[in-house]
C-alpha cells in the first residue's frame, strides 16, 4: 500500500516521509508542515491486532499516570488509535520522541540511579493493571518462559558457549522456577534494552517500544534492564548496584526478589544467545537480532568469574538489606565435621574452604570468593556441567538400579567406553571407586595367574582398601605406614629428573634384575603412567615398553592405573598407557569417569574376565548402576563435543611453555613435567639441589591466597600438581602462570 493511502485516515499534513528499519511492521518516519515528527507503523499481519491494541490500551493508561516520556498514540479521523484498512492490514500513528538512547549517553552513577528510579516509576504505574491479551502472552524473551528456548541450544555453534547457556537454564530450572509462584507478578515493559531507554545528561527521561509488555514476575523488569546495562562494563556488578539502589528507593523490592537477580540476569543473555543462534540458522532478517551478540558473549564468558554469594550480597546491600552472613553456619559445619568424623579425614588448607557451589573451572565459597580450580581432576568436563547434571537427574527420576537387571545406559556406555580401548581390552567390571577397581584388578590377576605376588612402583597410590594400601608405597612407606606386605615387591620409580638413570631402558633393566630375584613369580605389575604420588612423574620413556615383554614372558600381568590420567586428561593420549606404547592386560578407571558421580571400572581381556567366573559371583551394589553409567555416558559425549582432550593438549603445552620461560629467572623451578593437563612443577633449592618443601607449601598457600587452587605432592612434597578441569582456558593459564611468577618473585625463588 502506498504511504499516501496509509496516511489518508490520519489528520496530519505530511511534508516528508522516510522509510525506517522495522521487523514486525513497516515503519515510516514522517515530518509535518510544523516540523512535528511522527512514526507510522503499518502491520500487514492481522493477527498482530490484539497485541497492538493491548499495547495502546496500556500506553493510554500510562500516559495519564507518568511524568516522563512514553510513546503517544494519535487517533485517526474516527478517533480510533488503530486504523484498519480494507485489505485487513492496520496502522497506528505515534508521536516521535526526541532524545538520546541510554547507550549514547555518558554513564554516571546519577544516571544509573535515575535509570533505577524511572524503571520503578514505570512499574508503579503499571502496578495492578490487567490486560487479557498481555496476560495470555508466552514470549520467548519473557524470562519466566525462558525454557522454551532450550531446543534452540542446538543452533549455538560454539560448544564452549552452548554449555554456558545450558548451565544458566539448568540453574533457572532448579533454583528459580520453583519459586516463581511466590513472586509478585505484574505487567512490565519487558524489554528495557538500553536502546529503548531515553536519557538526557544524568537523567533517564523516557521509555519507548512497549512491544514486549508481559505479565510476569515483577523483578524480571529489573533483571532485563540490568542484563543490558551491565554489558561492556568494567564493573558490571557495581553498575547493577547503582540501578538497584535507584529502583528500590521508589518501589521497594522484596528480599527474595533481589536474591534471585543473580540467576535472572544471565537468563536474558542466554535467551539472547539462543534467539540469535536460531536467527542465524533460519537466515532472513538478522540485523536487529545481532546488535548485542558479541557483547552478550563477552559478558557470559566473564560472568562465571563472579561468585554468586558475593553478587547476591552486594545487591542486597545496595537495596539496604542485611547481606547473608554464613560465618555461624561455617562454624557449625566445621564443628560438626570435627565431632562426627575422624581426624584422619584431612582438610586442605589451614583455614579450610567452605564451598557454596562451583561451575566449570571455578569454585565459589561462602565468603564470596571465586577460586580458579587448577587442582580437581574429578570434575573432568567442569564442575556442575549441565549435560552431566541433566543426565543424572533424568535417569535418577526414571530408574536407578544395579547390574542384576538389564537397562539401557550401561549397554550404551559399555560400547562407547570400549571404543576408546584396543580390541583386546574388551571386558568391563563396574565398581564405584578407584579403590574398589584396584582391589578387583588384583583379585582378577591372582585368579588368572593362580599366584599372589605383586610388583609395585615406589610412591604409587592405588586405593584405600586393605589390598589398596598394601600395594601403595605412597601409603605403606608414608606417615603411619607399615612397610610393604609380604606379597609385595617394590620397584624404583623410573624418574628422569634427579633419577638414577637418564632413560627408561636402564630403569627397566634394574627392575627386571629385582624381579628375577623374587623367589615366586608375582601375579602382576601395577603402575600409573604418570605417578601422581611420586610428584607427577611420567614413567621414563621406554620403561614400560622394555619391561612389558619380559613380564609377559613370565606370565606376569600388567595393570595400568588410569584413575588420574585417563579420559583425555593427557591430551593426545586418551589413556596414559598409549603414551608408553604398550597395551596392558588390565586397566583401572575411576575419578573423572562420572565427573564426580561415583563410577569406576576395571577393563580387561576376555581370558582374564572369564577366568574370574569361577563360581563366586561378582556383584557391586552401586557399581555401574543406571545413574552412574548415564553420567559417564554424558562425560564421554561432552569430552567429544567440546573437544576437551584437544584443549588439554593445547593448554597444557601453553602452560609448560610459560613455566619454562619462568624457570629462566626462577632457579627454584627444578623440573617441569607431565602431559596435557596433568602437570608437575618440582621446586628445589638450587644451591643443594635438594627438595624445596617449604617453598612448595608456601607457593601453594600463596596461590590459594590469590584464589587459585593447586595440589602438591611427591615424596618430599615439593611438587606442585596442576590438574584442572579440562575446560581450563588460556586466560586461566595466564592467570595461573602470572600469579605463580608473582609469588616466586615475592619468595625470592
Ligand atoms: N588410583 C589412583 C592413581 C588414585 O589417584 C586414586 C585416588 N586418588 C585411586 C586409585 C583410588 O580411587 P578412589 O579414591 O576413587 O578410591
Amino acid at each position: 500500500m502506498s504511504i499516501q493511502k496509509l496516511l489518508e485516515p490520519y489528520l496530519i499534513e505530511v511534508s516528508d516521509v522516510k522509510k525506517m528499519e522495522g521487523y514486525d511492521s513497516d515503519n515510516y518516519f514522517l515530518t509535518d508542515q510544523q516540523n512535528k515528527r511522527y512514526v507510522l507503523k503499518h502491520y500487514t499481519d492481522p493477527t498482530e491486532y490484539p497485541n497492538i491494541k493491548a499495547e495502546i490500551d496500556i500506553l493510554i493508561i500510562l500516559s495519564k499516570k507518568v511524568n516522563f516520556k512514553i510513546p503517544t498514540s494519535l487517533p485517526n479521523v474516527a478517533g480510533d488509535y488503530i486504523h484498519r484498512y480494507s485489505d485487513n492490514s492496520f496502522s497506528r500513528l505515534i508521536e516521535y520522541i526526541d532524545g538520546q538512547v541510554l547507550s549514547e549517553t555518558e554513564e554516571s552513577q546519577p544516571l544509573l540511579n535515575s535509570l533505577g528510579q524511572r524503571i520503578a516509576q514505570l512499574d508503579l504505574a503499571l502496578k495492578g493493571l490487567k490486560n487479557p491479551a498481555i496476560q495470555a502472552r508466552r514470549g520467548s524473551w519473557d524470562l519466566q518462559y525462558c525454557l522454551i528456548n532450550e531446543p534452540k541450544l542446538k543452533h549455538i555453534q560454539a560448544a564452549s558457549l552452548r554449555k554456558l547457556v545450558n548451565y544458566i537454564y539448568d540453574k533457572y530450572r532448579s533454583e528459580v522456577l520453583p519459586l516463581l509462584p511466590e513472586l509478585r507478578h505484574s505487567i512490565i515493559h519487558g524489554d528495557l534494552d538500553y536502546l529503548n531507554i531515553l536519557a538526557v545528561k544524568n537523567e533517564v527521561v523516557g521509555f519507548i517500544d512497549f512491544n514486549d509488555l508481559s505479565y510476569t514476575p515483577l523483578v524480571n523488569e529489573l533483571a532485563i534492564a540490568l542484563a543490558y546495562v551491565m554489558l561492556e562494563k568494567s564493573d558490571p556488578i557495581g553498575t547493577a548496584e547503582a540501578v538497584i539502589r535507584g529502583y528500590h528507593d521508589i518501589y521497594p523490592l522484596e528480599r527474595s526478589e533481589i536474591e534471585l537477580l543473580p540467576q535472572l540476569i544471565p537468563v536474558r543473555w542466554a535467551t539472547n544467545v539462543c534467539n540469535t543462534a536460531e536467527a542465524r540458522f533460519k537466515g532472513g532478517h538478522l540485523e536487529h537480532k545481532l546488535i548485542h551478540e558479541k557483547k552478550v558473549q563477552n559478558i557470559l564468558q566473564r560472568w562465571f568469574i563472579f561468585n554468586p554469594v558475593e553478587i547476591q550480597n552486594r545487591f542486597l546491600t545496595a537495596a539496604g538489606f542485611k547481606p547473608n552472613d554464613y560465618q555461624a553456619q561455617r562454624t557449625t559445619v566445621l564443628k560438626t565435621r570435627r565431632k562426627t568424623t575422624s581426624p584422619a579425614l584431612g582438610l586442605t588448607y589451614e583455614s579450610p574452604l567452605y564451598i557454596h557451589s562451583a561451575a566449570f573451572q571455578y569454585m565459589y565459597d561462602y565468603d564470596g570468593n571465586t577460586y580458579l580450580d587448577a587442582r580437581n581432576n574429578i570434575p573432568q568436563v567442569g564442575h556442575s556441567h549441565p549435560k552431566v547434571s541433566e543426565a543424572i537427574s533424568r535417569q535418577v527420576r526414571m530408574l536407578n538400579t544395579n547390574t542384576r537387571y538389564l537397562y539401557d545406559s550401561m549397554a550404551a556406555y559399555s560400547e562407547k567406553l570400549l571404543d576408546h580401548f584396543p580390541d583386546k581390552l574388551c571386558r568391563i567390571f563396574y565398581v564405584n571407586s578407584g579403590s574398589a577397581a584396584s582391589d578387583l584388578a588384583i583379585r582378577l590377576a591372582r585368579t588368572f595367574t593362580a599366584r599372589s605376588g605383586q610388583l609395585v612402583l615406589e610412591n604409587g597410590y592405588h586405593g584405600n582398601t586393605k589390598i589398596g594400601i598394601d600395594i601403595s608405597s605412597y601409603k605403606f612407606d608414608g606417615k603411619g605406614g607399615q612397610g610393604p606386605a609380604a606379597f609385595v615387591t617394590k620397584l624404583p620409580l623410573p624418574k628422569i629428573f634427579q633419577g638414577e638413570f637418564d632413560n627408561g631402558e636402564d630403569f627397566a633393566q634394574q627392575a627386571l634384575g629385582i624381579i628375577n630375584n623374587i623367589e615366586e613369580t608375582p601375579a602382576a605389575f601395577i603402575a600409573e603412567p604418570i605417578s601422581g604420588g611420586g610428584g607427577q612423574v611420567p614413567l621414563a620413556p621406554g620403561y614400560l615398553k622394555t619391561i612389558k615383554p619380559e613380564l609377559e614372558r613370565n606370565k606376569i600381568l600388567t595393570i595400568i592405573d588410569e584413575v588420574q590420567t585417563g579420559f583425555g586428561r593427557l591430551g593426545q593420549y586418551f589413556w596414559g598407557f598409549e603414551m608408553h606404547g604398550i597395551e596392558p592386560d588390565i586397566v583401572i578407571l575411576g575419578k573423572p569417569m562420572g565427573n564426580g558421580q561415583p563410577i569406576a571400572a576395571v577393563v580387561t581381556t576376555t581370558e582374564i574376565s572369564e577366568a574370574f567366573d569361577n563360581g563366586i559371583e561378582f556383584f557391586s551394589s552401586f557399581g555401574g548402576n543406571s545413574v552412574s553409567t548415564a553420567a559417564a555416558l554424558a562425560v564421554l559425549a561432552v569430552l567429544e563435543e567440546e573437544a576437551l582432550p584437544d584443549n588439554a593438549q593445547h593448554i597444557g603445552e601453553y602452560i609448560k611453555e610459560k613455566l619454562k620461560f619462568m624457570a629462566v629467572d626462577h632457579s627454584a623451578i627444578g623440573d617441569i613435567r607431565g602431559t596435557g593437563l596433568f602437570l608437575g612443577v618440582e621446586f628445589i633449592d638450587p644451591e643443594t639441589n635438594s627438595p624445596a618443601t617449604k617453598l612448595t607449601a608456601q607457593v601453594k598457600k600463596r596461590l590459594k591466597d590469590n584464589f587459585i587452587l593447586v595440589g602438591s605432592d611427591g615424596p618430599a612434597n615439593n611438587v606442585l600438581k596442576i590438574k584442572p578441569p579440562l575446560c581450563f582456558n588460556q586466560g586461566n593459564a595466564d592467570e595461573l602462570c602470572s600469579t605463580l611468577q608473582k609469588i616466586l618473585k615475592e619468595q625470592n625463588a
